[in-house]
């Protein structure tokens, strides 16, 4: 008789074995002879050298996987790391953070990769085969045309108000503005990763603040949120390849709220309090940027003032 399919069951075995961490298989007690050194040995690579136990001819798979190595693709499970990615992300973190290294494809080789495929998915490699983000045109261009539209229309626009007195921008000001966004932009279009792994620091330093004391890791250092938060942008990136592939771009956005899966998973506190915190912590890192926006345009206003 065939057993009845029990989904409860099935939900909390899916559960159990998500929070379990990762388990190596035993190893074989199998004898080898390294084919570099000569030595005898059990187990998978040659304690002398170091060369793999599965060393063998050349076949056409070898030579492919030999390939892929020089890829990075090669090793360390980079499929098993995706598919965790998605399944049992914070858990995947915890395993990582706890000491289990070699079982998982390195968060920073993963990201380069990563940040790699997701630029040719961007630019062209999906099902409509064109380019999903117009930048034939800079942002800094538009914001100097817009800015431009304005104070032709009417003179008033071009003015700050600040505490009841006006301030009025001059076409000095507006050079300096202008050039400050343009350098800030080339740099992100020739260090793409760069300027995310920058992003992402900023990030995680302000949502540390809120994780640190965290139940599962109640001593988090910040140098292992930051590589949590890797892993973490890395799920997000899998996700986006995956729906800028079809070119769904909105799904590729909001594809942002998965992170607060591997946050609780990972931090052990309820879907409540992960989502306060993150939205707490967001909230202060975009005030501090407004108030350093005001800032910044005062300080050039100031300066532009003096010098004209
Ligand atoms: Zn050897």
């Amino acid at each position: 008789m065939k057993k009845k399919f029990n989904l409860k069951e099935k939900i909390q075995q899916f559960r159990a074995w998500r929070e379990r961490p990762r388990e190596v298989a035993p190893m074989s007690q199998e004898e080898h002879e390294c084919l570099n050194c000569h030595d005898h040995y059990t187990g998978r690579f040659c304690p002398r050298c170091g060369q793999a136990a599965t060393t063998s001819r050349f076949s056409m798979k070898v030579a492919a996987e030999n390939f892929a190595e020089a890829y990075g693709m090669g090793e360390r499970g980079m499929f098993r790391t995706i598919l965790e990615l998605i399944l049992r992300p914070g858990y995947l973190i915890l395993d990582y953070l706890r000491g289990m290294r070699v079982s998982y494809y390195a968060p920073f080789k993963m990201f380069f990769l990563l940040f790699a495929i997701s630029t040719l998915v961007t630019h062209g490699l999906n099902i409509k085969g064109q380019a999903l983000y117009d930048d034939s045109e800079t942002s800094v261009q538009n914001l100097e045309k817009e800015i431009d539209e304005k104070s032709g229309s009417t003179e008033e626009q071009d003015v700050l108000e600040i505490e009841g007195e006006t301030f009025k921008f001059s076409d000095r000001t507006k050079a300096i503005v202008y050039k400050i966004f343009d350098r800030m932009e080339r740099f992100e279009k020739r260090f793409p990763s760069i300027n995310t792994l920058i992003l992402l620091m900023i990030v995680s330093g302000f949502l540390y603040l809120f994780f640190r004391h965290c139940p599962k890791i109640p001593d988090l250092r910040y140098p292992e949120f930051f590589m949590a938060l890797l892993y973490i942008a890395n799920m997000y990136t899998v996700y986006s390849i995956v729906f800028d592939f079809f070119c769904l771009s909105k799904l590729s956005s909001y594809s942002i709220f998965l992170t607060l899966i591997p946050l609780k998973q990972m931090s052990g506190y309820s879907w409540l309090r992960t989502t306060m915190k993150t939205v707490a912590a967001s909230l202060i890192m975009f005030g501090l940027l407004v108030l350093l926006i005001i800032l910044g345009i005062l300080v050039i206003f100031l300066i532009a003032k003096r010098g004209a």
